[in-house]
């Protein structure tokens, strides 16, 4: 199944088209696009989506498109899940995961502008970010699958300045800024995908290059960041999973090279589609 929030309402993707789940179920299920993430709902979602007609739903339209997991609880980030980033960054291939926070306030959608005032040293990162679909502690690996709801594209927008002010590195703030955490354009089920542990990734600015890789790169794939983040800390329905990014970050270019005002930041991952978002500086 793939989902979009159409202009605040949960709605499923079918043939382009979005069909509202709350209207098309005659009320049974509900419009919050939070739904979606939730696996309790997907076998009522599943017989929706066999049983309407698409074609007398109106055409998904990039311009309605909000994130698809507006309201997460938590966002967790992986600092390090790519050898190729923690090559450039010049640090070691960590053992064991290294996660930041993204504060909640931070998610917006496609179309999205990212202001970024006078900040002059604000990157792009894509990731394959996770949607947790069911309340879990102490997953095991193999079972870590079953857990996820849905699969986005996301941007782990950075203000490197912050993230790297000494004395103390804190990298949770920097990320964290408004709308420093684009996600989309829709979700989709892991099922929609025929190899989810290995999809295409890549980032462009101003339609020039800048990252691309496969999630088969990850250091610590999907199942194990799973099992191991849900060691520590109970995973809730909607938490989003930031995966971590590959190589090609601006801040590791020579010389490093951060956005500006007006360029336009494409993430794609196969099978999920194109998150576009524009930066704006300035005042507003
Ligand atoms: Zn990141």
């Amino acid at each position: 199944m793939r989902f979009a929030n159409v202009s605040g309402r949960a709605c499923l993707v079918l043939d382009g088209r979005a069909v509202d789940i709350a209207e098309a179920s005659g009320g049974a299920l509900s419009s919050d696009p939070m739904m979606t993430a939730d696996l309790a709902n997907h076998a009522a979602l599943r017989a929706l989506a066999a049983d309407v007609d698409p074609a007398s739903w109106p055409a998904l339209r990039e311009a309605d498109l909000g994130p698809p997991v507006p309201h997460p609880g938590k966002i967790i980030a992986l600092a390090l899940n790519y050898r190729t980033h923690a090559e450039e960054a010049g640090l070691a291939i960590p053992t064991e995961p290294h996660v930041m926070a993204k504060f909640p306030t931070c998610i917006c959608g496609p179309g999205a502008d990212v202001p970024i005032g006078d900040l002059e040293m604000v990157d792009y990162e894509v990731e394959l970010v996770l949607a947790v679909g069911r309340r879990c502690k102490g997953v095991a690996a193999p079972d870590a699958w079953s857990h996820i709801s849905g699969l986005t594209c996301g941007n782990d927008v950075s203000d490197r300045n912050e993230q790297f002010r000494p004395p103390v590195r804190q990298f949770s703030l920097a990320k964290s800024y408004d709308a420093f955490g684009p996600i989309g354009p829709t979700m989709i089920t892991p099922d929609e995908v025929p190899n989810r542990d290995d999809l295409a990734l890549g980032c462009r600015v101003d339609g020039e290059v800048r990252q691309q890789a496969r999630t088969s790169d990850f250091i610590f794939d999907v199942s194990y960041l799973m099992a191991w983040l849900s060691r520590y800390v109970t995973l809730e329905v909607g938490d989003l999973i930031f995966t971590g990014t590959p190589g090609g970050v601006g801040d590791s270019m020579d010389p490093p090279t951060y956005l500006r005002h007006g360029q336009v930041v494409e993430l794609e991952i196969e099978g999920i589609g194109t998150l576009r978002n524009r930066i704006v500086a300035g005042e507003g």
